[in-house]
């Protein structure tokens, strides 16, 4: 993904910077626990397309 896309995307939600995970192409909000996927290089950026992470997930990520 271009990393000039990844400094101006934020949450949907709260408006918070998220985490870029390669390996799982998705985009990490850590406030809400959510996981934005990316498909075909573009981040779905949909609350509801959104899947929720548990608490250990969450801890892996930094
Ligand atoms: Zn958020």
């Amino acid at each position: 993904m271009d990393p000039k896309l990844l400094d101006i995307l934020v949450c949907p939600l709260c408006k918070s910077p998220l985490v870029y995970q390669k390996a799982a192409q998705e985009l990490i909000c850590k406030a809400d626990r959510l996981a934005y996927k990316i498909a075909d290089d573009i981040p779905v950026m949909l609350v509801d397309e959104a899947r929720k992470l548990s608490a250990e997930e969450i801890e892996k990520i930094r």
